[in-house]
């Protein structure tokens, strides 16, 4: 059977089916990823982005880092794309029963998917370091330098930085979706940042489908490889 012809068959027998994904995601909302050809690590900096985005240089050089982070990690005109409606349109449909993801962009709530687990936490949500006060994106958007608090201290992304550890809720509810699914569709991830990339391991199933422009390290272990666009599939597959 044709690939994707063999999704839609699969998601039209399934009730039980689990989404995990990353940056790929949102490439076709125009949100570039980290490894692809046009991905932020092929553009040039005074630092790698990995350096830049770590908790350390977070600490050390805070002007830097939220530079960076204000240009590059902040899409506050990025709209959900088909891959993101298809997914929110088969929760919808009593389908699928979590989208877990390493976004940090919240497109997928925006089109409409409810129960999102972000492993590496969100851009929308930002606090106090010194008074726990909340802010939004519009915070860190509209700051200058060093984002400060009403109470002086420094306003921090809740997004996961590299050398800082994971909210083990998250992690132990994707654990659990993914050991009780049946389809596991995995895309838009190089399937390169752990322990992320380690929730695959979980499945048991039979049906890992791996949707993905470029070749991973789970290709030789999914059920079905569908190398494309992931907007283009999914909206084939679920008939957007
Ligand atoms: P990655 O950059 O390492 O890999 C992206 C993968 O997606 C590549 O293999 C590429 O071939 C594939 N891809 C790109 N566009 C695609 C498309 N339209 N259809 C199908 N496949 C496509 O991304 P990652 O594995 O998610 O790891 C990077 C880390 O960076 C994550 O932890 C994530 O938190 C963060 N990040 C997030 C965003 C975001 O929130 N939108 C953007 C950049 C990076």
């Amino acid at each position: 059977m044709e690939p994707v012809m063999q999704l839609k068959s699969w998601i039209e027998e399934s009730k039980n089916i689990v989404f995990f994904g990353g940056a790929g995601v949102s490439t076709e909302s125009g949100i570039p990823d980290f490894r692809s050809q046009d991905g932020l690590y092929h553009q040039q900096y005074d630092y790698p982005p990995e350096q830049i985005l770590s908790h350390t240089f977070f600490v050390r050089k805070p002007e830097e880092f939220f530079r960076f982070y204000r240009n590059k990690m902040l899409a506050p005109d990025a709209r959900p794309n088909r891959a993101h409606l298809a997914l929110a349109e088969l929760e919808r449909a009593g389908r699928l029963k979590a989208v877990i993801t390493q976004n940090i962009d919240g497109l997928h709530q925006a089109a409409g998917s409810r129960e999102v687990l972000e492993l590496h936490g969100s851009v929308l949500r930002n606090h106090c370091m010194r008074c726990g006060k909340f802010y939004g994106m519009d915070a860190i958007l509209n700051s200058v330098g060093v984002p400060k608090c009403s109470c002086g201290g420094v306003i921090k992304p809740d997004v996961v930085l590299y050398e800082e550890g994971l909210d083990m809720d998250t992690l132990n509810r994707a654990v659990n979706y993914i050991s009780r699914t049946d389809v596991l569709i995995v895309g838009g991830t190089s399937l390169t940042v752990y322990p992320a990339a380690g929730l695959i391991d979980y499945y048991r199933g039979r049906k890992l489908v791996l949707i993905n422009r470029d070749a991973t390290p789970l290709d030789g272990q999914a059920d079905l490889v569908i190398a494309g666009k992931i907007g283009e599939v999914l909206g084939e597959a679920v008939g957007l």
